[in-house]
Protein backbone atom coordinates (compact mmCIF):
# COMPACT_ATOMS: atom_id res chain seq x y z
CA UNK A 1 0.00 0.00 0.00
CA UNK A 2 1.74 3.16 -1.15
CA UNK A 3 0.97 7.25 0.21
CA UNK A 4 -2.77 8.07 0.60
CA UNK A 5 -4.23 4.47 1.10
CA UNK A 6 -3.57 3.81 -2.77
CA UNK A 7 -2.53 -0.06 -3.46
CA UNK A 8 0.69 -0.12 -5.57
CA UNK A 9 2.59 -2.86 -7.09
CA UNK A 10 6.79 -2.09 -7.91
CA UNK A 11 5.64 1.54 -6.84
CA UNK A 12 2.95 1.48 -9.54
CA UNK A 13 -0.46 2.37 -8.93
CA UNK A 14 -2.49 -0.72 -8.73
CA UNK A 15 -5.47 1.00 -10.65
CA UNK A 16 -2.87 2.06 -13.47
CA UNK A 17 -1.66 -1.53 -13.80
CA UNK A 18 -5.32 -2.61 -14.16
CA UNK A 19 -6.21 0.20 -16.78
CA UNK A 20 -3.24 -0.52 -18.62
CA UNK A 21 -3.59 -4.43 -19.05
CA UNK A 22 -6.74 -3.88 -20.56
CA UNK A 23 -5.46 -1.85 -22.94
CA UNK A 24 -3.28 -4.57 -23.94
CA UNK A 25 -5.05 -7.46 -23.47
CA UNK A 26 -7.86 -5.87 -25.81
CA UNK A 27 -5.49 -5.36 -28.32
CA UNK A 28 -3.54 -8.49 -27.93
CA UNK A 29 -6.72 -10.33 -28.55
CA UNK A 30 -8.17 -7.85 -31.54
CA UNK A 31 -4.42 -8.77 -33.52
CA UNK A 32 -5.16 -12.26 -32.97
CA UNK A 33 -8.50 -12.25 -35.07
CA UNK A 34 -6.32 -11.16 -38.40
CA UNK A 35 -4.00 -14.71 -37.75
CA UNK A 36 -5.87 -17.64 -38.92
CA UNK A 37 -6.67 -20.33 -37.16
CA UNK A 38 -3.83 -23.57 -37.27
CA UNK A 39 -2.63 -26.25 -35.63
CA UNK A 40 0.18 -24.91 -32.71
CA UNK A 41 4.26 -25.29 -33.67
CA UNK A 42 6.70 -25.91 -31.07
CA UNK A 43 8.27 -22.35 -32.00
CA UNK A 44 4.71 -20.32 -31.11
CA UNK A 45 5.76 -21.41 -26.90
CA UNK A 46 8.35 -19.02 -27.31
CA UNK A 47 6.86 -15.95 -29.26
CA UNK A 48 6.30 -12.59 -27.33
CA UNK A 49 5.07 -9.70 -29.16
CA UNK A 50 5.28 -6.11 -28.16
CA UNK A 51 3.51 -3.32 -28.50
CA UNK A 52 3.69 0.04 -27.45
CA UNK A 53 1.36 2.43 -26.17
CA UNK A 54 1.83 5.91 -26.42
CA UNK A 55 -0.61 8.77 -24.61
CA UNK A 56 -1.58 9.84 -28.31
CA UNK A 57 -1.92 6.72 -29.48
CA UNK A 58 -0.55 5.26 -32.72
CA UNK A 59 -1.99 3.51 -35.49
CA UNK A 60 -2.67 0.34 -33.79
CA UNK A 61 -3.18 1.90 -30.48
CA UNK A 62 -5.99 3.79 -28.73
CA UNK A 63 -4.83 7.32 -26.92
CA UNK A 64 -4.83 6.78 -22.94
CA UNK A 65 -4.36 8.76 -19.67
CA UNK A 66 -2.03 6.60 -18.36
CA UNK A 67 1.64 6.66 -18.22
CA UNK A 68 3.21 5.71 -21.40
CA UNK A 69 3.79 1.86 -21.34
CA UNK A 70 4.99 -1.19 -23.57
CA UNK A 71 3.02 -4.24 -23.10
CA UNK A 72 4.28 -8.01 -24.17
CA UNK A 73 1.95 -10.72 -24.65
CA UNK A 74 3.89 -14.15 -24.52
CA UNK A 75 2.54 -17.41 -26.61
CA UNK A 76 -0.14 -15.61 -28.34
CA UNK A 77 -0.96 -18.30 -30.63
CA UNK A 78 -0.29 -21.44 -28.02
CA UNK A 79 -2.36 -19.12 -25.10
CA UNK A 80 -5.29 -19.26 -28.09
CA UNK A 81 -5.35 -22.85 -28.79
CA UNK A 82 -5.29 -23.63 -25.09
CA UNK A 83 -8.62 -20.96 -24.12
CA UNK A 84 -10.03 -22.96 -27.31
CA UNK A 85 -9.29 -26.18 -25.51
CA UNK A 86 -11.72 -24.63 -22.91
CA UNK A 87 -14.41 -23.44 -25.04
CA UNK A 88 -13.61 -19.46 -24.57
CA UNK A 89 -14.40 -17.71 -27.75
CA UNK A 90 -12.40 -14.41 -28.27
CA UNK A 91 -15.12 -12.37 -28.02
CA UNK A 92 -15.98 -14.18 -24.51
CA UNK A 93 -12.32 -13.80 -23.45
CA UNK A 94 -12.44 -10.29 -24.24
CA UNK A 95 -15.78 -8.92 -23.01
CA UNK A 96 -14.37 -10.64 -19.59
CA UNK A 97 -11.18 -9.19 -19.41
CA UNK A 98 -11.84 -5.68 -20.96
CA UNK A 99 -15.12 -4.81 -21.01
CA UNK A 100 -15.42 -3.47 -17.50
CA UNK A 101 -13.24 -2.47 -14.65
CA UNK A 102 -11.47 -5.41 -12.60
CA UNK A 103 -11.61 -5.74 -8.97
CA UNK A 104 -8.76 -6.06 -6.81
CA UNK A 105 -8.62 -8.77 -4.23
CA UNK A 106 -6.62 -9.03 -0.69
CA UNK A 107 -4.33 -11.30 -0.64
CA UNK A 108 -3.28 -13.34 1.90
CA UNK A 109 -0.47 -14.66 0.77
CA UNK A 110 3.23 -13.31 1.88
CA UNK A 111 4.67 -13.02 -1.79
CA UNK A 112 3.11 -9.69 -2.17
CA UNK A 113 1.58 -10.68 -5.93
CA UNK A 114 -1.75 -8.68 -6.44
CA UNK A 115 -4.78 -10.44 -7.64
CA UNK A 116 -7.57 -8.85 -9.84
CA UNK A 117 -11.14 -10.64 -10.93
CA UNK A 118 -12.98 -10.40 -13.74
CA UNK A 119 -16.29 -8.53 -13.32
CA UNK A 120 -18.26 -11.74 -14.54
CA UNK A 121 -16.25 -13.95 -11.98
CA UNK A 122 -14.33 -15.91 -14.53
CA UNK A 123 -10.93 -15.02 -14.66
CA UNK A 124 -8.11 -13.98 -12.07
CA UNK A 125 -5.19 -12.24 -13.04
CA UNK A 126 -2.27 -12.78 -10.55
CA UNK A 127 0.93 -10.78 -10.92
CA UNK A 128 4.62 -13.11 -10.92
CA UNK A 129 7.58 -12.78 -10.42
CA UNK A 130 9.91 -12.60 -13.29
CA UNK A 131 11.32 -16.24 -12.72
CA UNK A 132 7.45 -17.72 -12.26
CA UNK A 133 6.68 -16.52 -15.66
CA UNK A 134 9.66 -18.15 -16.88
CA UNK A 135 9.04 -21.29 -15.30
CA UNK A 136 5.39 -21.00 -17.05
CA UNK A 137 7.02 -20.53 -20.44
CA UNK A 138 8.93 -23.36 -20.33
CA UNK A 139 6.49 -25.35 -18.45
CA UNK A 140 3.67 -24.69 -21.13
CA UNK A 141 4.18 -27.43 -24.43
CA UNK A 142 4.25 -29.92 -21.85
CA UNK A 143 1.57 -28.64 -19.73
CA UNK A 144 -0.37 -28.34 -22.39
CA UNK A 145 0.34 -31.87 -23.34
CA UNK A 146 -1.13 -33.09 -20.33
CA UNK A 147 -4.87 -30.59 -20.42
CA UNK A 148 -5.13 -31.85 -23.89
CA UNK A 149 -5.10 -35.30 -22.90
CA UNK A 150 -7.20 -34.79 -19.74
CA UNK A 151 -8.96 -31.08 -18.95
CA UNK A 152 -11.29 -32.55 -16.31
CA UNK A 153 -8.16 -31.98 -13.60
CA UNK A 154 -8.31 -29.88 -10.47
CA UNK A 155 -4.64 -28.04 -11.87
CA UNK A 156 -4.69 -24.59 -12.74
CA UNK A 157 -5.80 -23.34 -16.40
CA UNK A 158 -3.46 -20.89 -17.86
CA UNK A 159 -5.17 -18.27 -20.61
CA UNK A 160 -2.64 -15.92 -21.11
CA UNK A 161 0.79 -14.78 -20.06
CA UNK A 162 1.69 -10.70 -20.28
CA UNK A 163 3.64 -8.48 -19.34
CA UNK A 164 3.51 -4.85 -18.54
CA UNK A 165 6.55 -2.32 -18.72
CA UNK A 166 6.51 1.29 -17.33
CA UNK A 167 9.12 3.46 -16.45
CA UNK A 168 11.76 0.54 -16.93
CA UNK A 169 9.78 -2.27 -14.31
CA UNK A 170 8.56 -4.75 -15.30
CA UNK A 171 5.15 -6.75 -14.22
CA UNK A 172 4.38 -10.09 -15.42
CA UNK A 173 0.85 -11.51 -15.01
CA UNK A 174 -0.72 -14.60 -15.89
CA UNK A 175 -4.71 -15.11 -16.55
CA UNK A 176 -5.98 -18.16 -15.27
CA UNK A 177 -9.61 -19.41 -14.07
CA UNK A 178 -11.30 -18.49 -10.85
CA UNK A 179 -11.98 -21.21 -8.20
CA UNK A 180 -14.27 -19.40 -5.68
CA UNK A 181 -17.00 -17.80 -6.86
CA UNK A 182 -17.85 -14.33 -5.10
CA UNK A 183 -21.82 -14.68 -5.99
CA UNK A 184 -22.21 -16.51 -3.25
CA UNK A 185 -20.69 -16.65 0.79
CA UNK A 186 -17.87 -18.97 2.10
CA UNK A 187 -18.38 -19.34 5.06
CA UNK A 188 -15.09 -20.60 5.16
CA UNK A 189 -12.02 -20.11 2.68
CA UNK A 190 -8.69 -22.74 3.46
CA UNK A 191 -5.56 -23.01 1.45
CA UNK A 192 -4.48 -26.59 2.48
CA UNK A 193 -0.79 -28.21 1.49
CA UNK A 194 -0.39 -30.98 3.78
CA UNK A 195 2.09 -29.51 6.60
CA UNK A 196 1.89 -28.45 9.48
CA UNK A 197 4.73 -26.31 10.16
CA UNK A 198 3.62 -22.97 10.82
CA UNK A 199 0.39 -23.29 9.05
CA UNK A 200 -1.73 -21.61 10.90
CA UNK A 201 -3.19 -18.10 9.62
CA UNK A 202 -1.91 -14.92 10.69
CA UNK A 203 -3.75 -12.93 13.47
CA UNK A 204 -3.92 -10.06 10.96
CA UNK A 205 -5.17 -12.99 8.18
CA UNK A 206 -8.00 -14.22 10.90
CA UNK A 207 -9.55 -10.19 11.59
CA UNK A 208 -10.22 -10.21 7.83
CA UNK A 209 -14.17 -10.28 6.64
CA UNK A 210 -13.18 -13.48 4.89
CA UNK A 211 -10.00 -14.73 6.11
CA UNK A 212 -8.34 -17.84 4.25
CA UNK A 213 -7.04 -20.42 6.45
CA UNK A 214 -4.72 -22.99 6.61
CA UNK A 215 -4.03 -26.92 7.28
CA UNK A 216 -3.85 -26.30 11.09
CA UNK A 217 -6.98 -24.23 11.39
CA UNK A 218 -8.77 -26.96 9.19
CA UNK A 219 -7.78 -29.56 11.51
CA UNK A 220 -9.03 -27.31 14.48
CA UNK A 221 -12.57 -26.39 12.87
CA UNK A 222 -12.85 -29.69 11.43
CA UNK A 223 -11.68 -32.70 13.41
CA UNK A 224 -13.23 -35.31 12.01
CA UNK A 225 -12.75 -33.88 8.33
CA UNK A 226 -15.54 -32.93 5.98
CA UNK A 227 -18.01 -35.66 4.31
CA UNK A 228 -18.02 -37.00 0.95
CA UNK A 229 -20.65 -39.55 -0.93
CA UNK A 230 -18.48 -42.86 -1.83
CA UNK A 231 -18.17 -41.95 -5.45
CA UNK A 232 -18.02 -38.44 -4.71
CA UNK A 233 -14.67 -39.13 -2.52
CA UNK A 234 -13.38 -41.67 -5.02
CA UNK A 235 -13.51 -38.73 -7.81
CA UNK A 236 -12.24 -36.43 -6.62
CA UNK A 237 -9.18 -37.95 -4.69
CA UNK A 238 -8.49 -39.71 -8.42
CA UNK A 239 -8.28 -36.82 -9.77
CA UNK A 240 -5.88 -35.61 -7.39
CA UNK A 241 -3.83 -38.48 -7.58
CA UNK A 242 -3.41 -37.48 -11.24
CA UNK A 243 -2.50 -33.94 -10.80
CA UNK A 244 0.22 -34.54 -8.45
CA UNK A 245 1.71 -37.10 -11.42
CA UNK A 246 1.44 -34.49 -13.37
CA UNK A 247 3.10 -31.79 -10.90
CA UNK A 248 5.86 -34.36 -9.59
CA UNK A 249 6.71 -35.12 -13.19
CA UNK A 250 7.65 -31.39 -13.49
CA UNK A 251 9.33 -30.91 -10.31
CA UNK A 252 6.73 -28.96 -9.01
CA UNK A 253 6.54 -27.98 -5.35
CA UNK A 254 4.62 -25.58 -2.65
CA UNK A 255 1.22 -25.45 -4.79
CA UNK A 256 -1.87 -25.81 -2.23
CA UNK A 257 -5.42 -26.87 -2.71
CA UNK A 258 -7.92 -24.05 -2.42
CA UNK A 259 -11.24 -24.74 -0.80
CA UNK A 260 -13.89 -22.91 -0.52
CA UNK A 261 -17.02 -23.85 1.45
CA UNK A 262 -20.63 -22.61 1.42
CA UNK A 263 -22.93 -23.80 4.17
CA UNK A 264 -26.25 -24.32 3.04
CA UNK A 265 -27.71 -24.49 6.51
CA UNK A 266 -25.96 -21.84 7.89
CA UNK A 267 -27.36 -19.40 4.93
CA UNK A 268 -30.60 -20.49 5.52
CA UNK A 269 -30.76 -19.72 9.11
CA UNK A 270 -28.91 -16.40 8.11
CA UNK A 271 -31.27 -16.02 5.85
CA UNK A 272 -34.23 -16.25 8.42
CA UNK A 273 -32.18 -14.17 10.68
CA UNK A 274 -31.91 -11.28 8.58
CA UNK A 275 -35.54 -11.62 8.19
CA UNK A 276 -36.77 -11.55 11.69
CA UNK A 277 -34.84 -8.63 12.01
CA UNK A 278 -36.19 -6.73 9.06
CA UNK A 279 -39.62 -8.00 10.49
CA UNK A 280 -38.82 -5.99 13.25
CA UNK A 281 -38.11 -3.27 11.74
CA UNK A 282 -34.52 -2.77 11.79
CA UNK A 283 -33.10 -2.36 8.53
CA UNK A 284 -31.66 -5.45 6.55
CA UNK A 285 -28.48 -4.92 6.48
CA UNK A 286 -25.86 -6.38 4.18
CA UNK A 287 -23.12 -9.94 5.70
CA UNK A 288 -20.24 -7.94 5.61
CA UNK A 289 -18.72 -11.06 3.86
CA UNK A 290 -21.13 -10.81 1.15
CA UNK A 291 -20.08 -9.37 -2.13
CA UNK A 292 -22.82 -7.51 -4.00
CA UNK A 293 -24.13 -9.24 -7.25
CA UNK A 294 -24.00 -7.69 -10.48
CA UNK A 295 -26.69 -8.13 -12.86
CA UNK A 296 -24.07 -10.41 -15.36
CA UNK A 297 -23.37 -12.96 -12.06
CA UNK A 298 -27.06 -12.98 -11.60
CA UNK A 299 -27.88 -14.13 -15.20
CA UNK A 300 -24.53 -16.36 -14.79
CA UNK A 301 -25.59 -18.37 -11.63
CA UNK A 302 -29.40 -18.45 -13.42
CA UNK A 303 -28.35 -20.03 -16.83
CA UNK A 304 -25.87 -22.45 -14.56
CA UNK A 305 -22.90 -21.99 -16.94
CA UNK A 306 -20.18 -21.16 -17.05
CA UNK A 307 -17.73 -19.47 -19.93
CA UNK A 308 -14.28 -21.78 -18.87
CA UNK A 309 -15.52 -24.93 -19.83
CA UNK A 310 -15.74 -28.38 -17.69
CA UNK A 311 -13.62 -26.36 -14.95
CA UNK A 312 -16.38 -26.13 -12.02
CA UNK A 313 -14.93 -28.16 -8.97
CA UNK A 314 -17.67 -30.96 -10.20
CA UNK A 315 -16.74 -31.38 -13.58
CA UNK A 316 -13.10 -31.06 -12.79
CA UNK A 317 -13.30 -34.32 -10.82
CA UNK A 318 -15.57 -36.01 -13.11
CA UNK A 319 -18.70 -36.59 -11.12
CA UNK A 320 -22.66 -35.59 -11.90
CA UNK A 321 -24.02 -32.65 -10.13
CA UNK A 322 -27.17 -32.80 -9.02
CA UNK A 323 -29.41 -29.38 -9.01
CA UNK A 324 -30.26 -27.76 -5.62
CA UNK A 325 -33.13 -26.15 -6.49
CA UNK A 326 -34.00 -24.80 -2.84
CA UNK A 327 -31.12 -22.28 -3.50
CA UNK A 328 -31.39 -20.37 -6.64
CA UNK A 329 -28.44 -18.29 -5.68
CA UNK A 330 -25.98 -20.91 -5.55
CA UNK A 331 -23.74 -21.06 -8.68
CA UNK A 332 -23.35 -24.50 -10.02
CA UNK A 333 -20.24 -26.94 -10.04
CA UNK A 334 -20.16 -27.09 -6.16
CA UNK A 335 -18.97 -30.58 -4.68
CA UNK A 336 -21.66 -31.20 -2.31
CA UNK A 337 -20.70 -32.58 0.75
CA UNK A 338 -21.27 -32.64 4.88
CA UNK A 339 -19.85 -31.47 7.73
CA UNK A 340 -19.67 -33.45 11.14
CA UNK A 341 -22.76 -31.97 12.03
CA UNK A 342 -24.04 -33.27 9.35
CA UNK A 343 -24.88 -30.03 7.46
CA UNK A 344 -24.83 -29.83 3.81
CA UNK A 345 -21.92 -27.90 2.15
CA UNK A 346 -20.34 -27.18 -1.29
CA UNK A 347 -17.42 -27.27 -1.52
CA UNK A 348 -15.52 -25.20 -4.54
CA UNK A 349 -11.81 -25.82 -4.95
CA UNK A 350 -8.70 -26.57 -6.70
CA UNK A 351 -4.99 -26.75 -6.99
CA UNK A 352 -3.38 -23.14 -6.79
CA UNK A 353 0.15 -21.41 -6.79
CA UNK A 354 1.87 -24.24 -8.80
CA UNK A 355 4.65 -21.97 -10.29
CA UNK A 356 7.13 -20.89 -8.02
CA UNK A 357 9.40 -23.93 -8.22
CA UNK A 358 11.73 -22.30 -9.95
CA UNK A 359 14.86 -23.59 -7.82
CA UNK A 360 14.45 -26.59 -11.19
CA UNK A 361 14.38 -23.69 -13.62
CA UNK A 362 17.75 -24.47 -14.84
CA UNK A 363 17.29 -28.24 -15.40
CA UNK A 364 14.14 -27.51 -17.15
CA UNK A 365 16.51 -24.87 -19.48
CA UNK A 366 18.83 -27.74 -19.79
CA UNK A 367 17.40 -29.90 -21.77
CA UNK A 368 13.96 -32.06 -21.44
CA UNK A 369 15.74 -35.02 -21.53
CA UNK A 370 17.13 -33.90 -18.09
CA UNK A 371 14.15 -33.45 -16.70
CA UNK A 372 12.38 -36.48 -17.34
CA UNK A 373 15.44 -39.04 -16.66
CA UNK A 374 16.70 -36.87 -13.76
CA UNK A 375 19.35 -38.80 -11.50
CA UNK A 376 19.78 -35.54 -9.31
CA UNK A 377 18.13 -37.70 -5.90
CA UNK A 378 17.33 -34.58 -4.65
CA UNK A 379 15.23 -32.83 -6.59
CA UNK A 380 13.13 -36.56 -7.96
CA UNK A 381 12.90 -37.26 -4.32
CA UNK A 382 11.39 -34.09 -2.69
CA UNK A 383 8.64 -33.51 -5.19
CA UNK A 384 7.79 -36.96 -4.64
CA UNK A 385 7.96 -36.40 -1.06
CA UNK A 386 5.57 -32.88 -1.50
CA UNK A 387 2.66 -34.83 -3.64
CA UNK A 388 2.45 -38.09 -1.32
CA UNK A 389 1.93 -35.53 2.05
CA UNK A 390 0.08 -34.07 -0.17
CA UNK A 391 -2.43 -36.43 -1.05
CA UNK A 392 -2.12 -38.43 2.21
CA UNK A 393 -3.21 -35.11 4.49
CA UNK A 394 -6.18 -34.28 1.39
CA UNK A 395 -7.03 -38.24 1.74
CA UNK A 396 -7.31 -38.80 5.41
CA UNK A 397 -7.26 -35.81 7.09
CA UNK A 398 -9.73 -33.14 4.96
CA UNK A 399 -11.81 -35.39 2.97
CA UNK A 400 -13.38 -38.94 3.81
CA UNK A 401 -16.21 -41.00 2.61
CA UNK A 402 -19.27 -40.36 4.62
CA UNK A 403 -20.64 -42.84 7.15
CA UNK A 404 -24.08 -43.97 6.72
CA UNK A 405 -25.35 -42.66 9.84
CA UNK A 406 -24.58 -38.90 8.51
CA UNK A 407 -26.42 -39.51 5.10
CA UNK A 408 -29.99 -39.72 6.50
CA UNK A 409 -29.51 -37.23 9.35
CA UNK A 410 -31.76 -34.25 8.83
CA UNK A 411 -30.64 -31.11 6.96
CA UNK A 412 -32.00 -29.09 8.92
CA UNK A 413 -31.77 -29.24 12.68
CA UNK A 414 -33.91 -26.95 14.84
P1 LIG B 1 2.47 -17.24 -1.44
O1 LIG B 1 3.53 -17.51 -2.46
O2 LIG B 1 2.88 -16.33 -0.34
O3 LIG B 1 1.83 -18.50 -0.94
P2 LIG B 1 0.97 -16.04 -3.63
O4 LIG B 1 1.00 -14.55 -3.71
O5 LIG B 1 1.79 -16.81 -4.60
O6 LIG B 1 1.24 -16.47 -2.15
P3 LIG B 1 -1.29 -17.78 -4.05
O7 LIG B 1 -0.82 -18.78 -3.05
O8 LIG B 1 -1.27 -18.15 -5.50
O9 LIG B 1 -0.55 -16.38 -3.81
O10 LIG B 1 -2.78 -17.34 -3.72
C1 LIG B 1 -3.09 -16.56 -2.61
C2 LIG B 1 -4.58 -16.53 -2.39
O11 LIG B 1 -5.24 -15.95 -3.52
C3 LIG B 1 -5.22 -17.90 -2.22
O12 LIG B 1 -5.16 -18.37 -0.89
C4 LIG B 1 -6.63 -17.61 -2.67
O13 LIG B 1 -7.39 -17.02 -1.62
C5 LIG B 1 -6.46 -16.62 -3.79
N1 LIG B 1 -6.37 -17.29 -5.10
C6 LIG B 1 -5.23 -17.65 -5.74
N2 LIG B 1 -5.48 -18.25 -6.92
C7 LIG B 1 -6.83 -18.28 -7.03
C8 LIG B 1 -7.74 -18.77 -8.03
N3 LIG B 1 -7.31 -19.35 -9.15
N4 LIG B 1 -9.06 -18.63 -7.81
C9 LIG B 1 -9.50 -18.05 -6.68
N5 LIG B 1 -8.72 -17.55 -5.72
C10 LIG B 1 -7.40 -17.66 -5.86
CA1 LIG C 1 3.47 -18.20 -4.55
CA1 LIG D 1 0.81 -20.15 -1.98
Amino acid sequence: VGEGGEITYKKIQSSQIMGSIQLGIQHAIGGLASKPERDVLMQDFMTVETTNFPHEGSNHTPAHHYSEFKFKTYAPIAFRCFRDLFGIQPDDFLMSMCSAPLRELSNPGASGSIFYLTYDDEFIIKTVQHKEGEFLQMLLPGYYLNLNQNPRTLLPKFFGLYCYQCNSKNVRLVAMNNILPSSVKLHQKYDLKGSTYKRKASKTERQKGSPTYKDLDFMEHHPEGIFLEADTFTALIKTMQRDCRVLESFKIMDYSLLVGIHNLDEAQREKSEARKRTDSGHSDEEGEGEPKKSGLNRTRSINRQRLVAHSTAMESIQAESEPIDEEEDVPPGGIPARNARGERLLLFLGIIDILQSYRLRKKLEHTWKSMIHDGDTVSVHRPSFYAQRFLDFMGKTVFKKIPSSLKHSPSKRK
